[in-house]
C-alpha cells in the first residue's frame, strides 16, 4: 500500500456520570489484560463504572468532512 496523507481533526469525547448527571467520568484504573475492564470514577459523587476496551475523556481524529 503507498503511503498516504489526509488533514483530521481532533475530537474529545467524554462519558457524563449516570450517577449524578453532572460529572465527567475519569479514568481510575488500567485496563484489565484478559476482561479490557476500565473502572472509572465520577469526580463529583465518586460513582464508579467500569467501561470495556474504552476510556473516557479521549481523543480521536476524524477527516475534516466527517461527521461527529
Ligand atoms: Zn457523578
Amino acid at each position: 500500500m503507498p503511503e498516504s496523507k489526509r488533514e483530521v481533526r481532533p475530537i474529545e469525547i467524554t462519558y457524563t456520570c449516570d450517577a449524578c448527571g453532572q460529572g465527567l467520568m475519569n479514568r481510575a484504573g488500567d485496563m484489565d489484560p484478559q476482561s479490557g475492564d476500565i473502572l472509572h470514577r465520577c469526580p463529583i459523587c465518586d460513582h464508579e463504572q467500569t467501561f470495556q476496551w474504552r476510556a473516557y475523556p479521549r481523543i480521536e481524529h476524524i477527516g475534516l468532512e466527517e461527521q461527529l
